[in-house]
């Protein structure tokens, strides 16, 4: 296909899409990439054009991993049914999950989006509280359900007037101040919601903060956050869809801050591709909720999905990948900081394990925001075959969020691709 051909089959496709799909949804890059193929670290586009992926975290073990592929068509072809018959699959990876947790998480509950799994957490919060406020971050992001928008301001739309959501700044690296500031606007915001005559339920935050620009540090920050929020009579509830299975260099976000979640939510990787989600809990909180409410879910839990997140577990322990996260991530960080020296609009590199965050400012840290540059750079990666995205309130931070399977080839692409593209915003 000529270039010609190949961008008017674009552009008609991108008007197909408008036209069945409506107006709401956005594409990535300002030329859509079309995909059609994945393999490992690796996307390929209908023109047979290779992208190193070094964004998607639901492929978490690698696009199309063979032994995933292989476990959701045995089990696809003997059965596929829901929780409302017995089965051992979904049993075999509750035990599973449950073992990588800390004592206190002894139950999980099966859903099949990370929505749904805040969601369903929401609910268990206010059942077992008997509260109705929540607090968020500033930018967080937790899902499509008309419960969660208000706390996914990242969408765009703030909470009503009325809403019993109070939203708080993120932890902004501030040293060994930054757990205790965290805590303090913690703490102001169910102070605020009681003066406003509504009891507390939870503070719900995503471990690694993302859509917040990434902010892992320094380990450790969240427990006066945690206390604070017990001390509230409200719920901490870890929200593990970005952070969970591997990708911070341990199995849990929650776990590099040597906390106890009353509740944790976990999806995106969890089933490679596959929608699975869950929530994992305390069981005194279930036995509470259970008493009061009935659950089911009709494709949670279902054997096809309970076989897809096992086999993504296998492949996790068998190939090292949580490991290879840590040591991955450490050494493209150490690239990464490389670069920096010799580029003065890379104000502060953060990550853990292979989630990095890149900041972009004009004049060091204490300087603007750089979200054009960092748009163009996106895009000029895009263009050059590795792509990542932007995020945090002024998407002036590269995110960097490749499949687990990234090894140190990869890394080096990734570096040498960025650091061209850096060089041509840098001549203008
Ligand atoms: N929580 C976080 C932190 C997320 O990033 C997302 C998805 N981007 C969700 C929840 C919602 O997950 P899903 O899209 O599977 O509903």
């Amino acid at each position: 296909m000529s270039a010609d051909d190949e961008t008017s089959a674009t552009e008609r496709l991108v008007a197909r899409r408008k036209r069945l799909l409506g107006p709401a949804y956005r594409l990535f890059y300002d030329e859509p990439v079309h995909l059609v193929r994945g393999e490992g670290v690796f996307l390929y586009d209908s023109a047979g054009r290779r992208y190193l992926d070094a964004y998607n975290n639901v492929a978490s073990v690698g696009h199309c991993h063979p032994r995933v592929v292989e476990a959701i068509a045995r089990q696809a072809g003997i059965l596929n049914t829901h929780t409302r018959y017995l089965h051992e699959t979904v049993l075999d990876l509750a035990e599973r999950l449950l073992a990588t947790f800390p004592a206190g998480i002894g139950n999980v509950m099966f859903t099949c989006t990370g929505s749904e799994a805040n969601d369903l957490a929401l609910r268990i919060a206010r059942t077992t509280t008997g509260g109705s406020g929540f607090i968020a971050t500033e930018t967080a992001y937790h899902g499509v359900t008309s419960a969660l928008v208000d706390l996914s301001p990242s969408l765009g739309l703030p909470p009503a007037q009325d809403s019993p959501v109070r939203l708080v700044p993120p932890p902004r690296p501030a040293g060994d101040a930054t757990g205790a500031v965290f805590a303090r606007h913690v703490a102001t915001a169910f102070d605020d919601m009681k003066k406003s005559g509504i009891r507390p339920a939870g503070l719900i935050v995503d471990t690694i903060f993302s859509s917040d620009g990434v902010l892992p540090d320094p380990a450790g920050f969240l427990k006066p956050v945690v206390d604070a929020v017990h001390a509230a009579g409200a719920l901490f509830i870890a929200d593990e869809v970005q952070a969970g299975f591997g990708r911070c260099g341990q199995m849990w976000g929650f776990a590099r801050h040597g906390i106890v979640p009353d509740l944790v939510t976990m999806g995106k990787p969890m089933g490679n591709g596959h929608p699975v989600a869950a929530v994992a809990a305390r069981p005194d909180l279930l036995a509470e909720f259970g008493a009061r409410s009935r659950y089911f879910n009709t494709f949670g839990g279902n054997p096809v999905s309970a076989a897809a997140a096992l086999a993504v577990l296998d492949v996790i322990a068998a190939e090292g990948l949580v490991e290879n996260a840590g040591r991955t991530g450490a050494y493209l960080m150490t690239r990464l900081r490389a670069l920096q020296a010799s580029c003065p609009l890379i104000a502060e590199i953060r990550g853990a394990g292979l989630f990095i965050g890149v900041e972009l400012r004009d004049g060091g840290l204490a300087g603007s925001p750089a979200p054009k540059q960092a748009g163009r750079i996106v895009n000029l990666l895009r263009d050059n075959g590795v792509l990542i995205s932007a995020s945090g309130r002024e998407a002036n931070v590269l995110k960097i969020r490749p499949p687990l399977v990234f090894s140190t080839e990869h890394a080096d692409l990734l570096v040498e691709t960025l650091d061209q593209a850096l060089q041509t915003i840098a001549a203008g």
